[in-house]
Order: C-alpha cells, then structure tokens, then sequence
C-alpha cells in the first residue's frame, strides 16, 4: 500500500543523505589535512583495548559474517601515547576495506605491536587483491582499481589514511595480490605531549 511505498521511499532518502554526508565527511578531513591545519592531539590510551574494542565494533557492522579478530603478541596492559581521532581514522578506514573487498566468511585479522618507540597497525584481509600496477595510484583521492567491479566506493578512504599517517610521519606500505589477498602496515611513531 501507500504507507508501505512512503516508508520505502524514505529509508531510500535516508540512505543517501548518509553517503552524502559521509562523502562530506571524507572531503572535509581531505581538505583540513591539506592546508597543515592538523596538530596531532596526544593522549595516553591502551592501543589494544583501542583495537579490540574497533574488532567488536566492525563485527557488528559487517553484515557478511567475515571471521575478523585482533592479534597481538605484546603485554596488552601497556599504555601509549596516540592521537585517538587520527588513529580511528586509520583503522575504520582499513578495517572497511578489508570488509568490503572480501568475501563472506573469511578472515580479517587486525594486528598491533609497539616497535620500540613505533606503533605498528596490520591489517590483514583475504580478498579480492589489488592488480599488481595499481597499487601505487590507490593513495589518490577517487582512484579505485580496476577489479572492484559492482563493490561501491569513493575511493577516498585510503586518501584519509594515508593522509592521517603523513601527519604522523609515519608510513604506509600495501602488499597485495589479486585473488589472494591484501595485507596494509600502518607504522606511525609515538607523540610524546611535550613533542607537540
Ligand atoms: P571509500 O573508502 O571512499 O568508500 P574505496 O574503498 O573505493 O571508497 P579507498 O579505500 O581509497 O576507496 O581504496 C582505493 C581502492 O583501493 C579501492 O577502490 C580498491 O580498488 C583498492 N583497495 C583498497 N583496499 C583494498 C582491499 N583491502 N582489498 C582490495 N582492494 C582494495
Ligand atoms: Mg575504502
């Protein structure tokens, strides 16, 4: 009936309003790292109960019941010095993909380690891969390769990150195969307060 019709039509408005202003969200954070307006903002944190507590957050988003858990060999007790809102940039970012391009039930494994006066962040997907000569423009804002068919994206997530670990000095490296899989290092130094 009629009511049945409007309430479809508004979830559908709604849904566009949301990747619309996500979309906003993605330029905006783009456009604020470009002109150096970014300060990191250190805070004393445990940047394992900051991972697990992104796991159990994306296991309740992911709707195709990927098999995703967090890794670490360290004493899980320690605290670092992170900025939270860069970090969660970084992690949404590359746990989203990670999800997006892989298929239903299989793993995604996000690992942390401190390196010394590193924080090192592994995410770990066995998905569809990224061809071997795009790897290099995926940093690009609205590059998205050529292999992800019908999968839908802006292909500005990986700008943010990447942007988000400039800001950080750290880096970024993609290893990837098509078919097989993609595994993103995220190493970024610990900001002391006083560094600031
Ligand atoms: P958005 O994140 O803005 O919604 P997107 O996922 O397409 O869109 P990025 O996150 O910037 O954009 O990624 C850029 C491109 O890199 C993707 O379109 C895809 O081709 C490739 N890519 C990124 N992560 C993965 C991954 N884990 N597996 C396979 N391909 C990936
Ligand atoms: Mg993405």
């Amino acid at each position: 009936g009629n009511l049945t019709d409007a309430s479809k039509f508004i979830s559908r408005i709604l849904a566009s309003v949301k990747s619309m202003t996500d979309l906003l969200d993605k330029v905006l954070t783009i456009s604020k790292s470009d002109t150096g307006e970014h300060k990191i903002k250190p805070i004393l944190a445990n940047t394992y109960d900051f991972c697990h507590s992104f796991v159990d957050e994306y296991k309740i988003l992911d709707k195709n019941n990927h098999n995703i858990y967090f890794e670490t060999t360290d004493d899980t007790k320690q605290q670092s010095y992170i900025d939270p809102g860069l970090l969660q940039q970084i992690l949404s970012n590359l746990l989203s993909n990670a999800i997006k391009y892989s298929p239903i039930d299989s793993d995604i494994v996000l690992s942390h380690k401190k390196e010394g006066s590193n924080l090192v962040f592994v995410v770990k997907d066995k998905g569809i891969g990224i061809p071997k000569d795009q790897i290099r423009y995926i940093f690009e804002p609205f590059y998205r390769a050529t292999n992800t068919g019908i999968i839908q994206g802006s292909g500005l997530g990986l700008s943010i990150v990447k942007r988000c670990v400039d800001i950080y000095h750290g880096k970024i490296e993609v290893e990837s195969q098509e078919n097989i899989g993609t595994t993103v290092t995220v190493t970024i130094p610990e900001i002391f307060p006083e560094e600031e």
